[in-house]
């Protein structure tokens, strides 16, 4: 690899946005200011979830005692249309309106097997994965409104599973799709990358389990030795305890990669439990931070690497 691109790659970073962050319209105005700021510094890829209960929705439409399926699908499409409405002008809007479309479309022969219960594992991970697959043009739109070159990305095309979730990610594969990606994207631009869809060896889409966008984004930095992971949520940091449910939580400021990989083992922060492991591998710290403040949030670093915790800014 030539120097000129490794020194590019130590310059990325990558943003992740969960689905209460991408929720509603004016959630998702801040979400472009932050991509913005950043992008204005440094080369970003963003990582997408499916907008807010999105993910929920498509599991309800999976259940075989549900009756009303065209309902809750018109649902989704209705949401996601408003709020593109609400932010974009017409020339975008139309093309949103397309992309969806082919997105629901693509889905139709799936939803068709799991109404007549016939369906295979991967007609359902198509159904589950469609969330992130609706909401990732719409960011990309939204940024192109504010004047950046914005453009979606299907992580299936970049993470590679096993032919079901609990599968691992083979690495290998995975590391090389997703630098050769790196090294073709025009340097000005933003890709903004589905969250939680791999694919199989056989190119069918496999899920990375819920939350899984987290681990997206975690896989992507460590195959680009990131700079920094930055994990944009609702809430601006990480705690010892849920701080909508407890009172006393406190946010830790600083924690040792580790602690922080016990913690999420024992489910206690919140994140995708596969999250950590690979930032650890390729020594990629992590950020969790707010879109809501302009707090420092947490800041997850390697191991006794002091260097990171001073020359890190948000
Ligand atoms: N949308 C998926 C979920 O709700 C993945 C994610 O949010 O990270 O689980
Ligand atoms: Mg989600």
């Amino acid at each position: 690899m030539s120097t000129s691109a490794k020194s590019s790659k130590r310059h990325v970073r990558v943003l992740k946005f969960g689905g209460s962050s991408v929720g509603d319209p004016s959630a998702i105005r801040r979400v472009v200011d932050v991509i913005g700021k950043s992008a204005r510094r440094q080369r970003v890829i963003v990582v997408v979830s499916a907008l807010s209960q999105v993910t929920n929705t498509l599991e309800k439409i999976l259940q075989e005692n549900m009756v009303d399926r065209t309902a809750l699908l018109l649902g989704l499409y209705r949401r996601h249309i408003d709020t593109a409405a609400q932010l974009l002008s017409s020339s975008e809007l139309t093309r949103y309106r397309i992309a969806l479309g082919e997105q629901l479309a693509s889905i139709i022969p799936s939803l068709r097997r799991v109404a007549q219960r016939v369906q295979t594992h991967f007609d359902e991970e198509s159904i589950r994965a469609a969330g992130e697959r609706f909401s990732v043009p719409l960011i990309a739109a939204s940024l192109r409104e504010s004047g950046f070159s914005a453009e979606p990305v299907d992580g299936s095309s970049l993470i590679s599973v096993g032919e079901t979730t609990d599968t691992p990610v083979d690495l290998g594969r995975t590391n090389d799709q997703i630098q050769s990606w790196y090294q073709s994207l025009p340097t000005d631009q933003i890709p903004i990358v589905t969250g939680f869809i791999g694919s199989s060896r056989c190119g069918n889409t496999v899920t990375l389990g819920r939350g899984g966008s987290d681990f997206t984004a975690a896989l992507i930095a460590s195959a680009l030795k990131a700079e920094l992971m930055e994990r944009w949520t609702d809430v601006d940091g990480l705690y010892t305890n849920d701080p909508n449910r407890d009172r006393q939580a406190s946010r830790y400021t600083v924690l040792r990669m580790e602690e922080a990989e016990m913690l999420n083992s024992a489910n206690r922060l919140g994140m995708h439990l596969h999250t950590l492991t690979p930032l650890m591998a390729s020594r990629v710290p992590l950020r969790v931070r707010s879109i809501h403040s302009s707090g420092a949030g947490t800041l997850v670093i390697p191991t006794d690497d002091v260097r990171h915790k001073k020359t890190i800014s948000c």
